[in-house]
């Protein structure tokens, strides 16, 4: 296939817009006075089949700065609702996004949405705008997260104006253009049931079925096809996802901050980058966003949060199937299928080849361990397969307790040895599976700070490890130490 020389190429569709009015309203994206394009995906335009001669255009910065509407696409904002901090919302939706339509890509269609991209009638008390800050880190957690292998929604450019925008303090309006092949929620679910309109509900299903799990209609085996079948392996493939996000979040680290319904992908993706964090010293209840008070959103809670959250889209689920007892045995299945693939990940982590039930007691150990001393979350994986090699002390270096460290060590040293798998092909694996380079909130404040000025080099040279993150990169040594005393002052929250 040949790479569009232009938008107008892209053929872009819009299959969300071609859903009952109710679902959104129509209308333009806001523009930013005197956009800058401040950087362009070259690996997110691939997907869409660009040719990257656009991105440095001015059609490229008139559309994905809000100004002009994307050719044959369909601007619109969405509409959800959703449960936040474990309360019932209401309506929600998007009060600062633009869906500009679908593109089908060398390998699938994704929609392409503006966020930051002004008011909408989902807006509610917000400016519709959003701030340099959190658009540069929706901008890099995307490739972040899709280097580590976990699945994410995507970004393809931020702009950047000077138009003034209220938080805390005045700060600069940005646009973040976002791609997922679909950015329905849980909430999207809970919108139509809390109304009781089995009809949409049914027919949001219905489209989500037929786009993206066209497998939810065949019969299983031995079994006769039913009305509502369908539905329950919606669930059933929606709570599969969800399990192996949790495991992949937990694996690297990754603390989301805000895992409300309507921040829930339908599809099992990492979705709406807002006050995230990859964690540095390790905490069992680290918690990441500086609005969480609770700590309801805490990293070690993360995996039950998203079970509580399938219950709700399991209940909006069950006005169209009735047999409730048929939807909690697929979310009974929640918690296997997590820890099947929480253990296997982990257990790749710490280089064993297979997983027995006695590892159980080896992880958890680190973990306390890690948490009693607040050791570096990814120099200690990284640095394990350091220490088979002889060099313990930079494993050791991580904790206070360095003896108990060492013991810790030593054990998992014994259980190498009952694998009888050659040292060095054990380190190698564990270096493929635990990353040197992962997005911590100082080097995106770095490249925040960078962006502020104009200078994009930032965000280039950190796309450019993180998109490799498994990889020892000369010269950027600086990018994988320990974080400097000034991170922990560094506080994400809500308002982004
Ligand atoms: P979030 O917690 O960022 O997922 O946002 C929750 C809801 O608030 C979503 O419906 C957003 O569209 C909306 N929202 C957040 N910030 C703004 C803003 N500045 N202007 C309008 N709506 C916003
Ligand atoms: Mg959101």
């Amino acid at each position: 296939m040949k790479n569009a020389q232009s938008l107008s190429e892209l053929n872009a569709v819009n299959s969300f817009a071609a859903l009952p009015e109710a679902f959104y309203t129509r209308l333009p994206a806001q523009g930013l006075n005197n956009p800058r394009l401040l950087h362009a995906n070259h690996e997110a335009a691939a997907l869409i089949g660009l040719d990257p001669a656009v991105l440095s255009t001015s059609e490229f910065l008139e559309v994905f700065s809000g100004s002009r509407p994307l050719p044959g696409g369909d601007t619109l904002a969405a509409v959800y609702s959703g449960h936040q901090f474990g309360v019932w919302a209401g309506q929600l939706g998007d009060g600062r996004a633009h869906l500009l339509g679908e593109v089908e890509g060398p390998e699938g269609a994704w929609e392409l949405q503006l966020k930051g991209s002004g008011m909408t009638p989902y807006s509610r008390m917000g400016d519709g705008r959003a701030v340099l800050r959190s658009s540069v880190r929706e901008y890099l957690a995307g490739e972040a997260m899709h280097g580590l292998g976990v699945p994410t929604t995507r970004a393809l450019a931020l702009v950047v104006s000077d138009d003034p925008v209220m938080r805390e303090t005045v700060e600069t309006a940005a646009i973040v253009t976002r791609m997922s092949p679909s950015f329905v929620r849980f909430g999207s679910f809970e919108h139509w049931s809390s109304r009781r309109q089995p009809d949409l509900l049914k027919t949001l299903a219905d489209y989500v079925i037929d786009r993206y799990y066209p497998q939810c209609r065949e019969a299983q085996a031995g079994e006769t096809p039913s009305e509502t079948a369908p539905y329950v392996n919606l669930l059933q493939e929606v709570t599969r996802r969800t399990a192996l996000l949790m495991a992949d979040w937990q694996a690297v680290g990754f603390c989301h901050g805000v895992m409300n319904t309507d921040n829930m992908s339908i599809l099992g993706l990492t979705l709406d980058y807002g006050p995230y964090g990859f964690m540095d010293g390790f905490r069992l209840g680290h918690i990441c966003n500086h609005s969480d008070a609770e700590g309801r959103y805490s990293w070690n809670r993360q995996p039950s949060v998203a079970l509580w959250n399938l219950y709700r889209l399991g209940g909006s689920l069950h006005m169209l199937v009735q047999d409730a007892d048929a939807l909690r045995a697929v979310l009974d299945q929640f918690e296997a299928i997590f820890t099947r693939a929480f253990h296997d990940r982990m257990g790749a982590k710490m280089g064993l080849a297979a997983w027995v039930p006695d590892d159980e007691a080896l992880l958890d150990d680190l973990l306390k361990l890690m948490d009693a001393n607040q050791a570096d979350f990814t120099l200690t994986w990284r640095r394990l397969a350091d220490a088979l090699q002889g060099r313990r002390s930079a494993f050791e270096d991580l904790f206070i307790d360095r003896l108990a460290a060492g013991a810790w060590l030593d054990r998992l040293l014994a259980r190498h040895a009952q694998q009888g798998r050659p040292v060095a092909e054990t380190a190698a694996a564990m270096n493929r599976v635990n990353p040197l380079y992962v997005l911590r909130n100082h080097l995106a404040e770095n490249a925040i700070r960078a962006a502020k000025m104009g200078d994009p080099g930032e965000i280039d040279t950190l796309l450019k490890l993180l998109r490799n993150p498994y990889v020892a990169q000369d010269g950027y040594e600086r990018y994988a130490g320990l974080p400097p005393d000034w991170a922990n002052g560094i506080e994400v929250s809500c308002s982004s």
